[in-house]
């Protein structure tokens, strides 16, 4: 069965836009509960370390300091079939590729400042929600 947490973080692009309010709406109209939340700012060694998957791809070294660069709003959220339901909401890592209405649609400017994380499997999301919050800041 699949699980019901995801991880997300809204990036430096769309905080520094002021989007986070437009795009904490469009994920709770889309039914999934804020379990954790919290503004912050990636040092590069924790961006890096975040990101260490793509380590040896050519656009690594450019994502951790645009990843670094600015405050985010990381979260955990819940919601049945929540990681694939969420990768649907906030579509395509290329906005060009993004379905109409997703949050990457609607707020990334290019394939690297897309807008919004999130988490690609269910292992991977209690990984990055435990990056950042431990079990007790959790509901
Ligand atoms: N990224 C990039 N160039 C690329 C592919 C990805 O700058 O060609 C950035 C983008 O910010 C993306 C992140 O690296 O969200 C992680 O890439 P991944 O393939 O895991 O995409 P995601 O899971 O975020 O859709
Ligand atoms: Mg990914």
């Amino acid at each position: 069965m699949a699980g019901q947490t995801t991880f997300t973080m809204i990036k430096p692009d769309a905080f520094g836009a002021g989007n986070s309010g437009a795009i904490i709406k469009i994920i709770e109209e889309a039914g999934f509960k804020i379990s954790a939340a919290k503004v912050t700012k990636l040092s590069s060694e924790r961006a890096g370390q975040f990101y260490e998957v793509h380590k040896e791809r050519p656009f690594y070294n450019d994502l951790v300091s645009y990843m670094s660069s600015g405050p985010i709003i990381a979260m955990v959220l819940k919601k049945d079939n929540a990681v694939e339901d969420f990768r649907t909401l906030i579509g395509a890592t290329n906005p060009a590729e993004a379905a109409e209405g997703t949050i990457r649609k609607l707020f990334a400017t290019s394939i690297e400042a897309n807008a919004i994380h999130g988490s690609d499997s269910d292992d991977n999301a209690q990984i990055e929600a435990g990056f950042f919050f431990s079990r007790t800041e959790r509901f």
